[in-house]
């Protein structure tokens, strides 16, 4: 059994990768959904839509986000009537946020209206929010404390952020089977996702974390930064303003309570010959997701390096 834990980009890629090589059946994804908004009094959960899509092989590959050949014809009425439209809902995409708000008007839990989104696109694996309860993620910056979606979406992530905080996630409870997951699995993979906004929030659920320092799985997570930087979004920046540094030993460190191993690109085959001193396991393969092939082999590597036995420490010799 194989549980991810994952935000939307950056974890759908990876995400894609496992579902090639991994029976539906044994794969449990965790989402993240501090950045969950109402938009146009819509319930909008872009990463677990994120998430969706892509195991339904409907997610937008030039967008990253977002239904395959969506149109935008709402939002542009929306524009039209004096709505805001920053947030790039498209028509199709929309279809979801309404289905996902009438399940939780009729008294569904986010757990069970994420089930029955899941089961009309026709996926098999298990998808779980990482709460019921409504989690949000604020990043404090001069020009205000903004939703992430505001600081992300609406200002382009621009703004310096003093601080990120998850309102919410000390009174909430992990979503019904989340802990059991990490438990119970076999391997636990961190994707490739920002480590400060997308699993941050996660973790900041209270009884996630523990379950990950009382998991027998393997736990691994893939580096979201490559060569001192991220590869996309404002992962360096946020983990910056966390005081951490903005590399493959940051991203270690960050995870350090419960990492058994960190995959990071070749290019940091440095890095990681140093961070090998300082006691971490690292694996070096590469990790950047163009191509389908390289979703593949980042999984497929990730998974066999996370299954094999530490390397027994170097015999000491008798005297
Ligand atoms: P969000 O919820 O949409 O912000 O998505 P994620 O948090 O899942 O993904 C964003 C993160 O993915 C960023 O930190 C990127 O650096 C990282 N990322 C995106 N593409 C790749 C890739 O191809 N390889 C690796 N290693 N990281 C990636």
């Amino acid at each position: 059994m194989i549980t991810v834990l994952t935000g939307g980009t950056g974890g759908a890629k990876f995400v894609d990768g496992l579902r090639q090589i991994v029976p539906p059946e044994e794969l449990t994804i965790i989402v993240n959904t501090g950045d969950d908004l109402l938009w146009w009094g819509l319930r909008v959960s872009p990463d677990l839509d994120s998430i969706a899509y892509m195991l339904a092989g409907k997610l937008s590959p030039e967008r990253g986000w977002g239904v395959k050949g969506d149109t935008f014809f709402c939002l542009q009425t929306m524009g039209q009537m004096g709505q805001p439209t920053w947030f790039h809902a498209g028509d199709r995409d929309l279809a979801t946020h309404i289905f996902r708000t009438k399940l939780l008007a009729d008294g569904k839990t986010l757990s069970e209206a994420t089930r029955e989104i899941a089961a009309s696109l026709g996926i098999k694996a298990r998808i779980l929010p990482m709460s019921d309860s409504w989690v949000e993620t604020r990043v404090l910056t001069p020009a205000g404390d903004l939703s992430f979606e505001e600081y992300f979406v609406q200002r382009w992530y621009q703004d310096p952020v003093e601080s990120v905080r998850f309102a919410g996630a000390s009174d909430a409870e992990p979503a019904p089977g989340v802990t059991e997951a990490i438990r119970s699995a076999d391997v636990v993979l961190l994707a490739p996702s920002n480590p400060v906004t997308s699993i941050a929030p996660i973790l900041a659920v209270p009884g996630i974390r523990e379950a990950l320092h009382e998991s027998r799985a393997h736990i691994a997570a893939v580096s979201p930064i490559v060569g001192g930087a991220a590869v996309t979004g404002p992962a360096g920046a946020l983990m910056a303003a966390q005081g951490l540094a903005v590399s493959i030993a940051g991203v270690a460190y960050f995870y350090r309570d419960f990492l058994d191993l960190l995959v990071v690109d070749s290019q940091d085959a440095d890095a990681a010959e140093d961070l090998r001193k300082s006691g971490v396991r690292v694996h070096c393969t590469p990790t950047i997701m163009r191509r389908n092939e390289d979703r593949i082999a980042l999984a497929k590597s990730t998974l066999d390096a996370a299954l094999q036995p530490p390397a027994a420490p170097a015999a000491v010799e008798r005297t």
